[in-house]
């Protein structure tokens, strides 16, 4: 299956396409987490777009869709990928569509996690990633660690992204209400879009994104 996530800042798009990308057995590819590995890394591509995200805006598409490309075009992606932050503008949509046109192959499903506004800034104020892997997500009240500090999954450092402080978290918001939110409606057009809510626990919303995208296997 080739899926795209959308959703805010804090729908738990990271921590549900963990799962979803184990369940369907397809990688979990995440632009957001190929530009954290890239900035760990000192690679130029990483220096490019630190200052981006540190502002809570897009990374320009002239670095961004080479580098999902690329991500793309690896072996493990051949017969499907969860695509998680990118496309996040409806340039970017259309370069995805031109590149799976060029593989003679189209996407299945639109996952679209609907989450208020409200529960969105207490979810990513309180949000601790892993160092070693950032798709361990913790919350300092909602998903605690047994140790403060620490991964329960692999014993990693967990800290709190820079971009995660409140006022990019507003940037990061209003980027996704003027930006992403139109390619909600350009994939609504071609029939892909399915909706859920991402309230309640990670296991539920998990479970109700599988049920959402059966009658798309
Ligand atoms: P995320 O981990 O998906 O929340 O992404 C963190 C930050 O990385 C975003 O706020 C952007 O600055 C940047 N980013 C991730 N994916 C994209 C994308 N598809 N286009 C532009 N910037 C992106």
């Amino acid at each position: 299956m080739r899926i795209v996530l959308v959703g805010p800042p804090g729908a738990g798009k990271g921590t549900q396409a963990a799962f979803l990308a184990k369940n369907l057995s397809i990688p979990h590819i995440s632009t957001g987490d190929l530009f954290r590995a890239n900035i760990s890394q000192g690679t130029e591509l990483g220096k490019q777009a630190k200052a981006y995200m540190d502002a809570g805006n897009l990374v320009p598409d002239e670095v961004t869709i080479g580098m999902a490309k690329d991500r793309m075009a690896k072996p493990d992606a051949e017969n499907g990928f969860l695509l998680d932050g990118f496309p996040r503008n409806v340039s970017q949509a259309e370069a995805l569509d031109v590149a799976l046109k060029a593989d003679d192959v189209k996407l299945d499903a639109v996952l679209d996690l609907e989450v208020p506004e409200d529960e969105v800034v207490k979810r990513i104020a309180g949000r601790r990633i892993c160092r070693k892997d950032s798709s361990h997500v913790f919350h300092v009240t909602y998903s605690q660690p047994k140790q403060e500090g620490v991964c329960d999954v692999c014993g990693g450092e967990l800290y709190q992204r820079e971009d995660d402080s409140e006022d990019t978290v507003r940037k990061r918001l209003e980027v996704y209400h003027t930006q992403t939110e139109p390619i909600i409606d350009y994939y609504r057009t071609q029939g892909l879009v399915v909706t859920i809510s991402a309230l309640g626990k990670v296991d539920e919303v998990t479970a109700r994104a599988m049920e959402a995208l059966k009658g798309d296997k």
